[in-house]
């Protein structure tokens, strides 16, 4: 047969190729759809306040293995970096849906475990969990979850608002969350070798913290409002600082400089880092899962961010021409790539 079908490797393209390449034809018919695919949340407007959407899905062996994470925090995780998505609009959430997909591995018990953890979440980020689907799987756990937030339509957060001379700003320390899961990794191979071996994970609460009980930062869309501060942009930092950086200055149509001096990272971070012969830039850089708010502001406002606990100015958004750089603590400039940084010259 002469007439062969063409297959593209979906790895040519990577991920967020493949979303551009899958969604370049799509297009909004509505006029109640005020922004659709390439923010961290769709915007609708059905008259009255616009309806915040986002949708995630995490599936076992990828996103989670439950030889380490406990089904009640990963319940709690998987509500949390969803409203996270929420939160990076400016948006504070009101209900999810919840649908899973399971093998016969797991008991009613064990999904017990998972909706203790998921009701701790709605609690404590004060949202509705109003439906979803329950599926079979051949093989392991499937959770998809979408979140519905809300905020008043001259407040909601894109991408795209970024301004060359905005101060570039994150909401806490970066890294954190990627070393945990590397201690997490080695305990669980140390225990594969050598099952009478227990894991040490004493010490290491705040960095596994990090990781297996992330947090979306409703505390911070909360606090921006009493401030009187819009983010003129925003994201959530789900895959590192680098990939958001440059996200938003792709839609923004800006560059950007981040000092390294600047980007927070927490003393344990640092020296797990170095244990681990990494270097600490660059798991903040290309670690991810902080769900740190990463967000610009007008130089004017300042004084504001001045005030508010919590923020960190890590840099300044510059024009396009410029580029997206990271400024080392030594001085020198090296552009940003989304899998961390690479020299420049
Ligand atoms: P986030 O990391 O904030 O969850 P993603 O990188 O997953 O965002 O997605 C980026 C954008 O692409 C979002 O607007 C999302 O809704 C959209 N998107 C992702 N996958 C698809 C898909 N298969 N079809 C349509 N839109 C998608
Ligand atoms: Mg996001």
């Amino acid at each position: 047969m002469s007439d062969k079908v063409k297959r593209t490797d979906v790895n040519t393209l990577g991920e967020f190729g493949l979303i551009d390449h899958l969604t370049k034809t799509n297009e909004a018919k509505h006029p109640s759809t005020l922004l659709g695919v390439g923010d961290d949340a769709a915007v609708l407007d059905y008259g009255g306040k616009p309806i915040v959407v986002s949708t995630d899905m995490l599936l076992e062996g990828i996103h989670f293995d439950l030889m380490y994470c406990p089904l009640k925090h990963l319940g709690y995780k998987s509500v949390a970096v969803n409203i996270s998505d929420i939160c990076a609009m400016n948006a504070l959430p009101r209900q999810i849906t919840v649908s899973i997909a399971i093998s016969n591995r797991f008991s009613v018990e064990a999904l017990d475990q998972l909706y203790e953890g998921i009701y701790t979440a709605c609690r404590n980020y004060d949202v509705d969990l109003v439906g979803g689907d329950t599926n079979s799987n051949l093989k392991g756990l499937v959770i998809s979850i979408t979140a519905l937030g809300t905020n008043q339509k001259e407040k909601l957060t894109y991408r795209s608002g970024a301004k060359p001379g905005d101060i570039l700003c994150v909401t806490g320390d970066l890294g954190a969350a990627y070393l945990g899961l590397q201690i997490l990794e080695r305990e669980k191979q140390l225990w594969q070798s050598n099952p009478a071996i227990q894991p040490d994970l004493e010490d290491q609460a705040y960095l596994i913290g990090r990781q297996l009980k992330p947090e979306a930062r409703t505390d911070m869309v909360k606090l921006f409002d009493k401030a009187g501060l819009i983010p003129t942009s925003m994201i959530d930092i789900s895959d590192g600082l680098a990939s958001e950086v440059l996200h938003i200055c792709k839609a923004s149509g800006t560059g950007a400089l981040v000092e390294e001096a600047k980007v927070p990272l927490k003393d344990e971070a640092q020296l797990m880092a170095l244990k681990f012969k990494l270097d600490p830039i660059t798991c903040a850089l290309s670690g991810g899962e902080d769900y740190e708010l990463l967000f610009t502001a007008d130089p004017k406002d300042l004084p504001i961010i001045r005030t508010m606990p919590g923020i960190f100015i890590i840099g300044e958004m510059t024009d396009a021409n410029q580029g997206v750089n990271l400024q080392t603590v030594n001085g020198n400039i090296h552009e940003i790539t989304a899998q961390g940084w690479k020299h420049v010259g």
